[in-house]
Protein backbone atom coordinates (compact mmCIF):
# COMPACT_ATOMS: atom_id res chain seq x y z
CA UNK A 1 0.00 0.00 0.00
CA UNK A 2 0.81 3.63 -1.11
CA UNK A 3 2.72 5.29 2.53
CA UNK A 4 0.63 8.77 3.09
CA UNK A 5 3.74 10.37 2.52
CA UNK A 6 4.35 9.09 -0.93
CA UNK A 7 0.48 10.01 -1.68
CA UNK A 8 1.55 13.26 -0.35
CA UNK A 9 4.41 13.61 -2.08
CA UNK A 10 2.72 12.88 -5.34
CA UNK A 11 -0.34 15.36 -4.38
CA UNK A 12 2.18 18.07 -3.95
CA UNK A 13 4.26 17.26 -7.72
CA UNK A 14 0.58 17.71 -9.11
CA UNK A 15 0.17 21.19 -6.95
CA UNK A 16 3.80 22.32 -7.96
CA UNK A 17 2.58 21.34 -12.25
CA UNK A 18 -0.95 23.20 -11.23
CA UNK A 19 1.51 26.19 -10.09
CA UNK A 20 3.50 26.38 -13.36
CA UNK A 21 0.26 25.75 -15.45
CA UNK A 22 -1.26 29.18 -13.59
CA UNK A 23 1.83 30.68 -13.60
CA UNK A 24 2.05 30.70 -17.90
CA UNK A 25 -1.68 31.67 -17.91
CA UNK A 26 -0.86 34.67 -15.93
CA UNK A 27 1.67 35.40 -18.26
CA UNK A 28 -0.50 35.60 -21.22
CA UNK A 29 -2.31 38.51 -19.16
CA UNK A 30 0.57 41.17 -20.50
CA UNK A 31 1.30 40.06 -23.54
CA UNK A 32 -2.37 40.57 -24.46
CA UNK A 33 -2.63 43.41 -23.01
CA UNK A 34 -0.10 45.25 -25.11
CA UNK A 35 -1.72 44.32 -28.34
CA UNK A 36 -4.97 45.82 -26.42
CA UNK A 37 -2.81 49.36 -25.92
CA UNK A 38 -1.35 49.45 -29.28
CA UNK A 39 -4.93 48.81 -30.87
CA UNK A 40 -6.36 51.22 -28.22
CA UNK A 41 -4.14 53.70 -29.13
CA UNK A 42 -4.22 53.42 -32.85
CA UNK A 43 -8.05 53.93 -32.59
CA UNK A 44 -8.03 56.55 -30.14
CA UNK A 45 -5.46 58.54 -32.89
CA UNK A 46 -8.19 57.94 -35.25
CA UNK A 47 -11.20 58.92 -32.93
CA UNK A 48 -9.56 62.17 -32.41
CA UNK A 49 -8.85 62.87 -36.24
CA UNK A 50 -12.45 61.86 -36.99
CA UNK A 51 -13.55 64.48 -34.59
CA UNK A 52 -11.29 67.21 -35.89
CA UNK A 53 -12.34 66.72 -38.95
CA UNK A 54 -16.26 67.13 -37.63
CA UNK A 55 -15.52 70.19 -36.04
CA UNK A 56 -13.93 71.84 -39.18
CA UNK A 57 -16.94 70.92 -41.11
CA UNK A 58 -18.95 72.46 -38.61
CA UNK A 59 -16.98 76.10 -38.81
CA UNK A 60 -16.99 75.16 -42.57
CA UNK A 61 -21.07 75.25 -42.12
CA UNK A 62 -21.21 78.10 -40.05
CA UNK A 63 -18.89 79.85 -42.45
CA UNK A 64 -20.89 79.45 -45.52
CA UNK A 65 -24.23 80.23 -43.89
CA UNK A 66 -22.65 83.94 -43.13
CA UNK A 67 -21.72 84.11 -46.56
CA UNK A 68 -24.73 83.45 -47.81
CA UNK A 69 -26.15 85.57 -45.40
CA UNK A 70 -23.76 88.41 -46.81
CA UNK A 71 -24.16 88.28 -50.16
CA UNK A 72 -28.25 88.15 -49.43
CA UNK A 73 -27.52 91.79 -48.09
CA UNK A 74 -25.29 92.49 -50.96
CA UNK A 75 -27.99 92.17 -53.10
CA UNK A 76 -30.68 94.30 -51.43
CA UNK A 77 -27.55 96.93 -51.21
CA UNK A 78 -27.01 96.87 -55.04
CA UNK A 79 -30.96 97.08 -55.59
CA UNK A 80 -30.51 100.39 -53.23
CA UNK A 81 -27.84 101.85 -54.97
CA UNK A 82 -29.50 101.02 -58.33
CA UNK A 83 -32.40 103.49 -56.95
CA UNK A 84 -31.25 106.23 -55.23
CA UNK A 85 -30.46 109.03 -57.76
CA UNK A 86 -28.90 112.04 -55.50
CA UNK A 87 -24.82 112.04 -55.54
CA UNK A 88 -24.92 111.74 -51.98
CA UNK A 89 -26.79 108.73 -51.34
CA UNK A 90 -25.43 107.17 -54.21
CA UNK A 91 -21.65 107.73 -52.18
CA UNK A 92 -23.42 105.85 -49.12
CA UNK A 93 -24.23 103.15 -50.98
CA UNK A 94 -21.50 102.50 -52.76
CA UNK A 95 -19.31 102.80 -49.66
CA UNK A 96 -21.86 99.77 -48.18
CA UNK A 97 -21.47 97.74 -51.41
CA UNK A 98 -17.91 97.99 -51.06
CA UNK A 99 -17.53 97.44 -47.49
CA UNK A 100 -19.42 94.37 -48.57
CA UNK A 101 -17.64 93.20 -50.83
CA UNK A 102 -14.95 93.17 -48.65
CA UNK A 103 -16.44 91.28 -46.17
CA UNK A 104 -17.46 88.60 -48.30
CA UNK A 105 -13.85 88.12 -50.19
CA UNK A 106 -12.36 88.25 -46.45
CA UNK A 107 -14.94 84.88 -45.17
CA UNK A 108 -14.20 83.62 -49.07
CA UNK A 109 -10.69 83.45 -48.75
CA UNK A 110 -11.38 81.95 -45.18
CA UNK A 111 -13.57 79.42 -46.61
CA UNK A 112 -11.06 78.41 -49.25
CA UNK A 113 -8.79 77.99 -46.48
CA UNK A 114 -10.72 75.73 -43.98
CA UNK A 115 -11.62 73.54 -47.30
CA UNK A 116 -7.97 73.28 -47.89
CA UNK A 117 -6.99 72.15 -43.85
CA UNK A 118 -10.40 69.83 -44.19
CA UNK A 119 -8.65 67.95 -47.17
CA UNK A 120 -5.71 67.69 -44.66
CA UNK A 121 -7.71 66.72 -42.01
CA UNK A 122 -9.23 63.97 -43.77
CA UNK A 123 -6.13 62.57 -45.66
CA UNK A 124 -4.65 62.07 -41.47
CA UNK A 125 -8.44 60.56 -40.82
CA UNK A 126 -7.76 57.90 -44.13
CA UNK A 127 -3.74 57.39 -42.80
CA UNK A 128 -5.04 56.43 -39.45
CA UNK A 129 -7.88 53.93 -40.66
CA UNK A 130 -5.22 52.59 -42.19
CA UNK A 131 -2.92 52.26 -39.30
CA UNK A 132 -5.56 50.77 -37.44
CA UNK A 133 -6.32 48.07 -39.71
CA UNK A 134 -2.68 47.41 -40.38
CA UNK A 135 -2.65 46.97 -35.91
CA UNK A 136 -5.56 44.58 -36.39
CA UNK A 137 -4.35 42.52 -39.17
CA UNK A 138 -0.65 42.37 -37.94
CA UNK A 139 -2.10 41.46 -34.30
CA UNK A 140 -4.52 38.56 -35.70
CA UNK A 141 -2.05 35.81 -35.61
CA UNK A 142 -0.85 37.06 -31.85
CA UNK A 143 -3.85 36.81 -30.38
CA UNK A 144 -4.80 33.79 -32.14
CA UNK A 145 -1.54 32.47 -31.10
CA UNK A 146 -2.33 33.76 -27.33
CA UNK A 147 -6.12 32.20 -27.67
CA UNK A 148 -4.71 29.12 -28.34
CA UNK A 149 -1.94 28.74 -25.55
CA UNK A 150 -4.82 29.76 -23.21
CA UNK A 151 -6.98 26.86 -24.64
CA UNK A 152 -3.94 24.44 -24.46
CA UNK A 153 -3.34 25.28 -21.20
CA UNK A 154 -6.64 25.52 -19.21
CA UNK A 155 -7.16 21.93 -21.03
CA UNK A 156 -3.87 21.09 -18.96
CA UNK A 157 -4.61 22.67 -15.67
CA UNK A 158 -8.16 20.95 -15.56
CA UNK A 159 -6.41 17.58 -16.30
CA UNK A 160 -4.14 18.29 -13.31
CA UNK A 161 -6.90 19.62 -11.20
CA UNK A 162 -8.92 16.38 -11.81
CA UNK A 163 -5.53 13.93 -11.09
CA UNK A 164 -5.06 16.03 -7.79
CA UNK A 165 -8.50 15.67 -6.93
CA UNK A 166 -8.49 11.96 -7.20
CA UNK A 167 -5.33 11.56 -4.81
CA UNK A 168 -6.47 13.65 -1.93
CA UNK A 169 -8.37 10.51 -0.65
CA UNK A 170 -5.37 8.85 0.47
CA UNK A 171 -3.89 11.94 2.93
CA UNK A 172 -5.89 11.57 5.68
CA UNK A 173 -7.71 14.86 6.54
CA UNK A 174 -6.00 16.45 9.29
CA UNK A 175 -2.93 16.23 7.17
CA UNK A 176 -4.31 17.35 3.79
CA UNK A 177 -5.80 20.58 6.33
CA UNK A 178 -2.43 21.23 7.28
CA UNK A 179 -0.40 20.80 3.62
CA UNK A 180 -3.02 23.04 2.28
CA UNK A 181 -2.37 25.66 5.06
CA UNK A 182 1.22 25.61 4.82
CA UNK A 183 0.85 26.08 1.24
CA UNK A 184 -1.91 29.41 1.08
CA UNK A 185 2.35 30.64 2.72
CA UNK A 186 4.82 28.88 0.41
CA UNK A 187 5.20 27.01 -2.95
CA UNK A 188 6.24 23.15 -1.15
CA UNK A 189 5.00 22.43 1.90
CA UNK A 190 6.54 18.82 2.04
CA UNK A 191 10.22 18.18 2.48
CA UNK A 192 12.64 15.87 3.82
CA UNK A 193 15.18 15.19 6.53
CA UNK A 194 18.84 16.65 4.73
CA UNK A 195 20.78 14.75 7.39
CA UNK A 196 20.23 15.81 10.68
CA UNK A 197 18.22 19.24 9.72
CA UNK A 198 15.29 20.13 8.07
CA UNK A 199 15.16 20.22 4.10
CA UNK A 200 14.01 23.72 3.91
CA UNK A 201 15.15 25.76 6.66
CA UNK A 202 18.40 23.61 7.50
CA UNK A 203 17.42 23.87 10.92
CA UNK A 204 18.29 21.03 12.92
CA UNK A 205 15.85 19.06 14.10
CA UNK A 206 16.44 16.94 17.80
CA UNK A 207 17.51 13.64 17.66
CA UNK A 208 14.07 12.49 19.86
CA UNK A 209 11.69 13.78 16.86
CA UNK A 210 13.93 12.28 14.34
CA UNK A 211 14.34 8.92 15.62
CA UNK A 212 10.53 9.53 15.96
CA UNK A 213 10.16 9.51 11.59
CA UNK A 214 10.50 6.76 9.95
CA UNK A 215 10.71 5.69 6.45
CA UNK A 216 7.22 6.57 4.85
CA UNK A 217 6.45 7.00 8.19
CA UNK A 218 5.12 9.65 10.47
CA UNK A 219 5.04 13.37 9.28
CA UNK A 220 6.43 16.26 11.30
CA UNK A 221 6.81 19.40 11.60
CA UNK A 222 10.08 21.88 11.32
CA UNK A 223 9.37 24.21 14.34
CA UNK A 224 11.93 26.58 12.34
CA UNK A 225 10.00 27.54 9.31
CA UNK A 226 6.43 25.38 9.59
CA UNK A 227 6.98 22.95 7.10
CA UNK A 228 6.51 19.47 6.98
CA UNK A 229 9.04 17.09 7.11
CA UNK A 230 9.37 13.48 6.05
CA UNK A 231 12.30 10.83 6.13
CA UNK A 232 13.59 10.05 2.86
CA UNK A 233 14.13 6.33 1.90
CA UNK A 234 18.20 7.33 1.57
CA UNK A 235 18.76 9.62 4.08
ZN1 LIG B 1 12.50 24.17 8.55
Amino acid sequence: MQSEVDALLSLQEDDTRIAELEARLHALDPRLTALDRKKEAAAGALARAKTAVETEERRQRDLQGKIAQHKAMQEKNLAQFDAVKRLREATAAMAQVESARRIIADDESELQALGRRLAEMRATVAANEAALAAVEAEQADARESIRNERAEIEAALEGARNERGGKTGAVSRPLLGKYDRIRTRRPKALYPLRGDSCGNCDTAIPMQRRNHMSVGGPIDICEACGVLLYRAASA
